[in-house]
């Protein structure tokens, strides 16, 4: 990973906290949760908000609902350390309740700047909170798994809407959906990367 992308990625942070984003979720919160993984990565995964063991840790998704996570990434032989793992807002909202519009809108443009850093070739939302950023109006149990283009900020990106894994964990039906959804990414990982090369040979 090259120091001029952590040096992107440790300004963002500074940023969220000299212009006081969300000042109310800051004073309850222990920790700022920016990210884990690598800056290199082809797939970013974006939950919604961290919970009481992230906002403990510093890092996202690493009580339950991460576990889950964990364990899905090592069916597609991805460690964490391979992706990048982020939320849309980067302090736990008091007793883990949902994270409001406003605070979903001030992250965001903090969010877009981290995935310009970053540049994955997909992005992953885990939940309706950060798919209704990318994919607004659309619901989540109609389009879960299926793969969109989408252009945000300056970027064009591919979004595959996933259930979140904390939703899932204790709902069977939901629960298989999400790891059958899930093994679907390695097959639309590829097919990107062939059509990214066809573009890049094209003759005309
Ligand atoms: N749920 C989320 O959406 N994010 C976390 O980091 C943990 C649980």
């Amino acid at each position: 990973m090259s120091s001029n992308k952590q040096q992107q990625l440790d300004q963002i942070a500074a940023d969220i906290q000299e212009k006081n984003v969300c000042p109310d979720l800051a004073k309850t919160a222990t920790n700022l949760v920016i990210g884990d993984g690598t800056l290199d990565a082809e797939i970013v995964f974006i939950g919604e908000a961290p919970g009481k063991n992230e906002d403990e840790q510093g890092l996202p998704f690493v009580g339950a609902a991460g576990k889950f996570l964990n364990e899905m990434l090592a069916t597609v032989g991805l460690e964490r350390k391979d992706v990048y793992i982020t939320n849309i807002v980067k302090y736990r909202p008091p007793n883990n309740r949902d994270p409001l519009p406003d605070e979903k809108k001030a992250f965001w443009p903090f969010l877009v700047r981290q995935l310009n850093v970053i540049e994955p070739k997909i992005i992953v939302t885990l939940g309706r909170h950060s798919m209704e950023y990318f994919l607004p109006g659309m619901k989540i149990s109609q389009i879960h798994g299926e793969p969109k283009r989408v252009a945000f900020g300056d970027r064009k990106a591919v979004i595959v809407p996933l259930f979140h894994p904390a939703a899932a964990l204790y709902n069977g039906s939901m629960r298989q959906t999400l790891i059958d959804d899930f093994s679907r990414l390695p097959t639309i990982i590829k097919l990107l990367k062939t059509e990214e090369r066809i573009t890049d040979n094209g003759t005309t």
